[in-house]
């Protein structure tokens, strides 16, 4: 891309008296907006001819990196290939053009598609209903907390209020709970990165009659199964809690097992990250909660009409062509891709916990300390090797976690390929640190201050020339 021929802002392009349309003639007379609701001054737009305006957005577009671009192995969030039969799917006119005040003899259509949806996932997690309202994962956590909340006041059950929530648990877990109004207890790891089953026989001896819920994700965020889970199951049965499942990622449970049968009660599922639509930079998103016979009653109600009904198509249309033999591929080919990875690389990069991981698994960093050059640097660095970052310290167990997430969809060569960059880079962070601390060097924009940038985001843009 030219940014000097292009520019950065639409502003910059600027020139008085430019034009990039024409107006038809006025045929109907002269309305005079009323003075009280006129400008003082002529908006500040920028005035450009069209073919800059299409050149400046189209170069724009390009500096996008999307799965459709790169391999993109961001952990925990399953950036995974949207096939482009979703796109057509919810695109037709049938399903865009609905409106949710439309009369419902003329949406049956549509409503057999979140039926058929729902008996979808049904069968792939074991569980009895789903409510497809939430609009996002979180927005799924709280709903499913809700849930469960009700159920307890439902049996006068008023004083359990405290949810045990793992150590690894994704951040979003412990800040549902909280805008739920519950209470947040803390389990932790033990030294194999899974629930610490004494830990939590402690907190329930302690805390009993008052624990709601236990949240697990699971395979959990270090990509590990837990192992302990009839266990953990019985610990908060017997003292009268709830399991909640995080299934954001269920992409390795996929044909392997299902929550609903490992004695989870409620649960929420992404399919904007398992079942495949893109939802880089907050969107969209689709968090259905899923909860045993006998809790459907307690869906509370967190949105209007029928959620992301565009979501809902393409996860079903995702389900339907890979159909039932293929989609129990999912889960064993992401396992194998994460898996193929971590061996190829754990001489060079730290692994804190030996073993199989599931679909994605986290490194400290660089196996060699002495050189300075950190995770920070080396996500830095596979920019301009052109490979979206792995998530970078999170989670919070180790200082400099790098969690890498393949998904099933990659090639062999693919992943080869980012396997040597990710190897060239400790060579380089060997021999020529500098230019892995400086980096990156290849995009438009070099390393930005990443507090500055989120504490005070410059989000308008002040014209210098008339200040
Ligand atoms: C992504 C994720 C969430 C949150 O989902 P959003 O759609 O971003 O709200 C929750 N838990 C886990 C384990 C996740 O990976």
């Amino acid at each position: 891309m030219n940014n000097q021929l292009y520019g950065n802002l639409i502003f910059e392009l600027s020139k008085a008296g430019r034009k990039g349309y024409s107006l038809p003639k006025n045929r109907f007379g002269n309305y005079q907006v009323p003075q009280e609701l006129r400008r003082q001054q002529d908006a500040e737009l920028p005035e450009c001819d069209e073919m800059t305006v299409v050149r400046h957005y189209t170069n724009l577009s390009a500096n996008n990196f999307g799965v459709d671009n790169g391999f993109y192995p961001l952990g925990s969030c399953t950036m995974k290939y949207n096939p482009k039969i979703n796109e057509e799917m919810a695109a037709l006119p049938q399903f865009q053009k609905l409106h949710p005040l439309q009369p419902a003899e003329t949406t049956k259509g549509a409503r057999a598609l979140v039926a058929l949806l729902e008996r979808q996932l049904c069968t792939l997690t074991g569980l009895a209903h789903f409510t497809f309202k939430p609009y996002a994962g979180a927005h799924g956590e709280l709903t499913g907390l809700m849930v469960i909340d009700n159920y307890h006041r439902s049996r006068g059950d008023l004083q359990r209020k405290k949810v045990i929530v793992p150590d690894s648990a994704h951040g979003t877990n412990p800040a549902s709970a909280a805008v739920c109004g519950l209470e947040i207890i803390e389990v932790k790891s033990n030294d194999k990165g899974l629930v610490d089953v004494e830990d939590l026989r402690r907190l329930v001896a302690e805390e009993g009659p008052a624990i709601a819920a236990m949240m697990m994700t699971n395979p959990n965020t270090l990509g590990l199964f837990e192992t302990s889970i009839p266990e953990i199951t019985k610990l908060i049965h017997d003292c009268g809690g709830l399991m909640y499942y995080d299934g954001a990622n269920l992409n390795p449970m996929l044909g392997a097992c299902r929550p609903g049968d490992m004695g989870f009660d409620v649960m929420h599922i992404n399919l904007h990250k398992t079942f495949s639509t893109p939802h880089g930079g907050g969107g969209p998103g689709s968090g259905p909660v899923g909860v045993r016979e006998g809790l459907q009653q307690f869906f509370p109600v967190v949105s209007p009409y029928y959620g992301n009904f565009a979501v809902l198509i393409k996860a079903c249309v995702y389900i339907m062509s890979l159909g039932r033999d293929q989609i129990k591929d999912v889960g064993p080919l992401a396992t194998l891709n994460a898996n193929y990875i971590k061996e190829s690389l754990k001489d060079v990069y730290e692994l804190p916990i030996e073993g199989l991981c599931k679909h994605e698994f986290v490194f400290d960093g660089l196996k060699d300390k002495s050189t300075g050059v950190t995770t920070m640097d080396v996500a830095k660095r596979l920019l301009d090797y052109g490979y979206h970052a792995p998530t970078i310290y999170f989670p919070l167990l180790f200082h400099e976690s790098l969690m890498i997430e393949p998904t099933e969809n990659e090639s062999k060569d693919t992943i080869d390929g980012f396997i040597a960059v990710m190897r060239q880079i400790a060579e380089e962070a060997k021999n020529q640190p500098e230019l892995v601390k400086s980096a990156p060097h290849n995009t438009p924009i070099g390393r930005v201050d990443d507090v500055l940038a989120a504490k005070h985001p410059v989000v308008t843009f002040r014209q210098m020339s008339k200040e």
